[in-house]
């Protein structure tokens, strides 16, 4: 096994600086002279730590200052319940949720809890293949907010254009294609990513946010969910995942200097994932992609094969040749081939290539 082959779902594959820099932390920080994992999150190294963090993530997004960076806890899942107690809690409105996969169908019971939440969409009848068209959504303009995830990371489905109505609150889980292509911030609200798809280890979760939503928060938060309070001791109100956050910064490094901006992640993540279709698409009578073309994800490939057992033949031949992470999720079977934007070039096409020999030999 290799970690140069890890295409698991997630936790995710890191860069190879990333990894060498992150040892190198564990023994001591070159600048502090101690282990990452015994330094004081009170200490101006670590605020020095949060401070470019946030500034690399405003330069590789082009973020206006009118929305703020977080760093918060409890993963993707706690931003289910934040979300709705901030904008839906004593409202009388309702929530507009896409339900496409997963991950938005895990976040709707969680809002229920707080307020009225209309499905606007619901990809279950159609077995989660595909994503809504824009002009199929009816969207209402007087919603209390819009709630989507942008790459159901489980089904490999990506939304390629922006659902919803740029008059009405726009909230996206971007866990699974956060700074994996250029976004326009402005037509977000509220954008969340925990780190451990595309930018770090688990224990970290990226908000940004339109300061203005703040204005609305409800009375009688408790602190630790409360964005206002977060942002207000700037993501040190308790003791933060300093580890995670620092691979995190290595990360935002590494996407600026060692890529050049998400412009260029774009391109290479749009030829890596173009590799891997190829592969299905020249062997269509033996893989069949889960997803429509369309809507096609650029991080998670998802096929099946003709039968289970030669699902379980691919797994196995596959870990043989060092491939790892390529059984599909849990809940959906088949084969996920995750390619974050740390997976390189040369192994995605070694996948492909190993791809099309075993077509061959099973046909
Ligand atoms: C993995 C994933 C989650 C779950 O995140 P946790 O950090 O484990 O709570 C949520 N949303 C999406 C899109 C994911 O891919």
């Amino acid at each position: 096994m290799s970690n140069l082959l890890n295409f698991s779902g997630g936790p995710g594959v890191l860069p190879e600086t990333v990894l060498e820099q992150t040892r190198q932390a564990i023994d001591a920080v070159p600048e502090v002279g101690l282990s990452i994992l015994g330094i004081s999150h009170r200490s101006d190294w670590f605020a020095a730590v949060i401070d470019e963090t946030e500034r690399n993530i405003r330069q590789l997004l082009r973020l206006p200052e009118s929305h703020a960076v977080l760093f918060l806890q409890g993963g993707a899942t706690l931003q289910f319940s934040m979300i709705p107690m901030l904008l839906l809690r004593g409202r009388q409105q309702a929530a507009d949720y896409l339900r496409t996969g997963y991950w938005s169908a895990k976040a709707i019971p969680e809002a229920r809890r707080e307020g009225n939440v209309r499905i606007v969409w619901d990809g279950e009848p159609t077995g989660f293949r595909r994503l809504p068209r824009i002009d199929e959504l009816t969207c209402l303009e007087t919603a209390a907010y819009l709630h989507y995830v942008s790459n159901e990371t489980v089904e490999g489905l990506q939304f390629h254009d922006l659902p919803g109505h740029d008059s009405v609150l726009r909230v996206c889980d971007m866990s699974s294609d956060f700074l994996s292509r250029p976004v326009d911030p402005e037509r977000f609200d509220l954008i969340y990513a925990h780190a451990q798809k595309n930018l770090g280890p688990a224990g970290v979760t990226i908000i940004i946010l339109r300061r203005s939503l703040l204005d609305q928060s409800p009375p009688g938060l408790p602190v630790m969910l409360d964005y206002r309070a977060q942002l207000d001791a700037h993501s040190i109100y308790n003791t933060p995942p300093v580890f995670a956050i620092y691979v995190v910064l290595l990360v935002t490094r590494w996407l600026l200097n060692d890529i050049g901006g998400l412009e260029r992640m774009d391109a290479i993540n749009r030829a890596k994932a173009a590799c891997l279709y190829d592969s299905i698409d020249r062997s269509a009578a033996f893989y069949r992609g889960w997803a429509a073309t369309v809507n096609r994800s650029l991080m998670n490939v998802t096929f099946r094969l003709p039968t289970a057992d030669l699902e379980a033949d691919f797994v196995r031949q596959s870990t043989a040749q060092g491939f790892s992470g390529l059984q599909g999720h849990r809940s959906l079977g088949g084969i996920r081939a995750s390619v974050y934007n740390a997976m390189t070039p040369a192994a995605v096409a070694s996948l492909g290539q190993f791809m099309l020999e075993f077509a061959k030999s099973r046909a």
